[in-house]
């Protein structure tokens, strides 16, 4: 068998952490198995690399970023090399130059566009262990890119489908994908596996336990990803196209508290107005989430939408830029303390009533809905950053409580 193998930054911490993942991928390798590793940065070391560029420039160029950044994951998958070398595993690290995993331009937020497999399958050959950097990419420049951060489960996933893996394994701090963060939501409990399409929501909605690229990419290649803890032997849950279980309405909760809410107040209400706003800020790739527009009154409207707060000041200045041009507006408000609560499932397709029922967990704890957008599979709604713990425990225990 061809195992992918991933483990993330807390899994490979310290030098213990390296030696208990070594040993998992010595049992393996000893079975017959051809092993391919990806691994994150140790522990916290990519924000620590951050913090040094806020603090030697904080207006550092992406490329410069992305150059310092690509080193947590080198160290990491050259002392697991060494630390399977000293087991008398016969290993070897590669970086995103030397596979050659070629990406899109973009710095900090690249896309893998094709990875070469020769120099991979020769070591495989040659009865190696293969420690491979995740979370990097080289772009046409023959510059260092990274893939947005928790990139390195993409990584992964990319790897398993150009090499056709026969397993991708996601091995993490927690023992696979809960109804809700087992950190923040008190009584979250493990799912024996949930679908592709589930989890991409959840992952897209705030559930980090995956970076979201990794299920697209992992459901665009039929690749089953298993997602574990590195800690212990326990289960795991299975990312899968279909699930035999029976369907459950809602698969889980999930929460960011990295949004923001932007208001544009007394736009004219006229066609091409709303164009014109989502276009300037498209054209500056900023992400724009839940739109709420106002009814026209006095020949004007108010548009109401959230974005990333890394992207608030970009999107700001945008608007601004074009406020006395094309985009005529009375003013512009902000929110930086808000949050999005979601709740995720396929089940909720054909069942009206869920959304009241999520609504209904808000009131009950006396959390006020600032806005709200659904799809055919979730509900979102914004609120006060400071209620976000008990809003996510309320609106997971509605739905989950009964059936603990
Ligand atoms: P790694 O470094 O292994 O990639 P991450 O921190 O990126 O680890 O992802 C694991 C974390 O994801 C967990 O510690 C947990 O707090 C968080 N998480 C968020 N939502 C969920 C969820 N639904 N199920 C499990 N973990 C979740
Ligand atoms: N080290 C990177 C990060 O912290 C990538 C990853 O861990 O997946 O975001
Ligand atoms: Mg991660």
């Amino acid at each position: 068998m061809l195992i992918v193998k991933k483990f993330g930054g807390t899994s490979v911490a310290n030098k213990e952490r390296i030696f208990n993942v070594a040993k998992r991928i010595v049992e393996d390798y000893k079975k017959g198995n051809e092993v391919v590793v990806v691994l994150s940065a140790m522990g916290k070391q990519t924000d620590i690399l951050l913090d040094m560029v806020k603090d030697i420039n904080p207006k550092a160029s992406k490329r410069e970023i992305d150059m310092l950044l690509t080193t947590g994951e080198q160290t990491s998958v050259a002392l697991m090399a060494m630390a399977l070398d000293a087991l008398g595993v016969p290993a070897i690290s590669l970086n995103a130059f030397q596979v050659a995993m070629h990406t899109t331009s973009t710095y900090g937020n690249s896309r893998l566009k094709r990875i070469d497999t020769e120099r991979i399958l020769n070591e495989l050959e040659n009865k190696r262990v293969v420690v491979v950097t995740g979370f990097q990419g080289v772009n046409k420049l023959d510059d260092y890119t990274t893939l947005g951060r928790g990139g390195s489960d993409t990584t992964a996933v990319a790897l398993a489908a150009a090499l056709h893996a026969d397993a991708c394994e996601i091995y993490t701090d927690v023992d696979g994908v809960y109804t809700g963060d087992p950190r923040l939501v008190n009584n979250a409990r493990k799912l024996k596996e949930i679908t592709y399409d589930e989890m991409l929501e959840m992952a897209s909605l705030g559930a980090g336990v995956l970076h979201n690229r990794s299920v697209e990419m992992a459901k665009k290649y039929s690749v089953p990803l298993v997602v574990r803890s590195s800690l212990n032997n326990s289960e795991g849950t299975m990312v899968k196209e279909e699930i035999k279980m029976e369907k459950m309405l809602v698969s889980g909760v999930a929460s960011d508290a990295n949004a923001a809410r932007i208001s544009v107040i007394g736009l004219e209400d006229q066609p091409g107005v709303a164009f014109k706003l989502f276009h300037h800020l498209a054209r500056h790739d900023v992400n724009v989430d839940i739109i709420l527009q106002s009814i026209g009154r006095d020949g004007t409207k108010d548009i109401s939408f959230t974005v990333n707060k890394d992207d608030l000041e970009e999107a700001v200045a945008t608007l601004e830029r074009h406020r006395q041009g094309s985009l005529k507006c009375q003013k512009i408000d902000v929110e930086r303390n808000v949050a999005k609560v979601s709740i995720v499932g396929a089940g909720m397709m054909s069942n009206a009533g869920i959304a009241a029922k999520m609504f209904e967990a808000l009131y009950d704890v006396g959390v006020n809905i600032k806005m709200i957008s659904t799809s055919e599979i979730r509900v979102t709604v914004l609120i006060d950053d400071e209620h976000l713990n008990k809003a996510i425990n309320a609106v997971h225990d509605k739905f989950f409580t009964s059936r603990l």
